[in-house]
């Protein structure tokens, strides 16, 4: 029994809200700016290689330029952004058929494999998650707007990891999670047909895996990364 309980005289309150209240309400600023930001990056409403104005984006969203900032710092880490010299904020240029060669290229030598050990060492908690995921993901809301779309994106992106994280290898994971893949290729198109076919080739994937067939998953896997290959190849920039 705690001294403050014997004591009458003491009642015990709520810890003060005010400090708690404030960190999160700013720490919230960023994320809501982050996630804007990103949206008007990703749905191509800020153009690719384009001036960020931190000073007309506080005055947008209301709020001051330290989470602006704070928000292009975090796009910048994830190659949405650039900072540069004399002019500030920019948007990454979208990919270029040689920088999109070689993310397939590293695609292509992990992501497979990575199944191939998933099939193995996937734990079956894991693997119900990602079915579960997988079966989440709809192709037909994806297509009604920019904002489900990215959702979608998310979702891809998740379902990627979540399967070379069960490959058991912390440096496959790493590797993948540094490159930003689905930040990148997503921003290539919005359309209907990519979301479609990558369902039906993720429920191969999933099938694969739930058979424990570390062969079926890893042939799955690749084909599912060069059929995304065929269908966002001819976006890129020459
Ligand atoms: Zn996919």
């Amino acid at each position: 029994m705690s001294s403050e309980s014997k004591n009458p005289r003491v009642v015990p309150v709520a810890p003060a809200p005010e400090n708690p209240r404030q960190i999160k309400r700013a720490s919230g600023f960023v994320e809501d700016a982050y996630s804007r930001i990103r949206e008007d990056i990703m749905s191509l409403k800020i153009p690719p290689n384009t001036r960020i104005s931190v000073d007309s984006m506080a005055r947008e969203f209301g709020i001051s330029q330290t989470p602006i900032r704070e928000a292009l710092s975090m796009l910048e880490a994830n190659g949405l952004v650039t900072k540069q010299r004399f002019i500030g904020y920019c948007t990454a240029p979208t990919l270029n058929r040689k920088q999109f060669e070689e993310l397939f290229e590293i695609r292509l030598l992990l992501e497979p494999y990575a199944a191939r050990c998933a099939a193995e060492r996937m734990s079956d908690k894991a693997l119900i998650d990602l079915c579960g995921l997988a079966l989440e993901m709809n192709p037909d809301q994806a297509a009604q707007s920019r904002t489900l779309y990215d959702q979608f994106a998310d979702q891809d992106a998740e379902f990627h990891e979540q399967i070379a994280r069960g490959s058991n290898n912390n440096l496959i994971v790493e590797s993948l999670s540094r490159l930003h893949i689905h930040l990148h290729i997503f921003r290539l198109r919005f359309h209907r047909e990519v979301t479609n076919e990558a369902v039906a080739e993720h429920t191969l994937v999933t099938k694969a895996l739930q058979q424990r067939d570390p062969d079926q998953a890893e042939a799955a896997m690749r084909a599912h990364l060069e059929k995304s290959y065929q269908r966002l190849v001819k976006f890129t920039r020459e």
